[in-house]
């Protein structure tokens, strides 16, 4: 995405009474939680429930690839390393193949779709991108901004495959999000989500897709998000509401910012759309965006808010198409 701040106020937060209270209860509780836990502890998870040890460990394997540029060997790599993981939770990846024209000449890019078929054929796509920024000064390895929401994604699938879902969903790992220059400018950016919305309209697709979650940079060890001015407003809403009821809104803060990203061909075609992207990242398109700069809690608190916003997402869907 095309960075709205470049400079962050950097004091550290000192942990709230509530949550020394919690990680006090926690320590003390941790032995009853594996006691209960340790039955069903065989590979499936809780259902539903979005587990940040598999992601940290999705997220280690994808920064281990190397960096990951659309057209390169290394995202055929990650690619493989998705559909593999989709795979072991029950879902195919189909690939949406094109050739695109970048300032680099022809690049071929893939998007990843994976479906979970709900109650209702009407979807709604959780979305992010998998591609890292090309840079040649100096080796990067994208751990939030490219490696985080792909591990997400994947991590999601498992979890939502066990959800009885009242709409389909649909998740979408975006190609060529970044700019292949390196100032973001023009088309040179957003390649995968502009190939995905023009496909979907031309086949007819894209009116039963209801709305779309798009994840990015969630790694961040100093988690902090805030609301943007380009997302659909009654969708923000939710998914902040949910982060507040989860009293997770020291991450999900409440103040708002413009972002430019993989939402707005969607937001153009009509899709309400929310972005969920921490843009104060220091480490943003460094070489220093690598693990010791993210953490599993960041991923956690992601994937807890967008899970317990879910319902509420279904709900309005269906009250909006009621009263249509
Ligand atoms: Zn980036």
């Amino acid at each position: 995405m095309r960075h709205a701040i470049t400079t962050r106020g950097s004091t550290k937060r000192a942990l709230s009474p509530q949550r020394r209270i919690f990680s006090a209860c926690f320590a003390v509780s941790a032995w009853i939680v594996v006691v209960v836990l340790a039955p069903t502890a065989s590979g499936q998870g809780a259902i539903g429930k979005f587990d940040s040890n598999r992601a940290w460990e999705h997220l280690r394997q994808l920064v281990a690839i190397g960096p990951r540029p659309s057209g390169s060997a290394a995202i055929e790599q990650t690619r493989t390393y998705i559909k593999n993981q989709l795979a072991a939770s029950g879902l195919t990846a189909v690939e949406q193949k094109w050739t695109d024209d970048t300032p680099a000449g022809k690049l071929p890019m893939v998007n990843l779709i994976a479906t979970i078929p709900g109650a209702r054929k009407d979807r709604i796509a959780i979305a992010g991108h998998y591609d890292t920024k090309r840079f040649t000064r100096f080796r990067f390895v994208g751990a939030s901004d490219g490696g985080s929401s792909a591990a997400f994604l994947i991590e999601l699938a498992r979890a939502l495959k066990a959800r009885p879902n009242a709409y389909t969903i649909e998740l979408l790992f975006l190609d060529g999000e970044e700019a292949v220059n390196e100032v973001w400018a023009g088309t040179d950016n957003t390649y995968g989500s502009r190939h995905y919305v023009e496909a979907a309209k031309r086949d007819g697709s894209l009116a039963t897709l209801k709305a779309l979650v798009l994840i990015d940079m969630v790694g961040d060890r100093d988690l902090r998000i805030r609301r943007d001015s380009n997302s659909t407003p009654w969708l923000t809403d939710v998914v902040w509401d949910a982060a507040a009821r989860l009293k997770l809104d020291t991450y999900f803060i409440p103040s708002t910012t413009e972002v430019e990203d993989d939402h707005l061909p969607f937001v153009k075609a009509g899709v309400p759309s929310v972005d969920i992207i921490d843009l104060e990242y220091p480490q943003w398109h460094t070489a220093e965006d690598t693990l010791d700069a993210v953490s599993a809690r960041s991923l956690q608190v992601v994937g807890d808010v967008v899970v317990a916003a879910l319902p509420q997402i279904e709900a309005r869907l269906t009250k909006l198409g009621i009263r249509k």
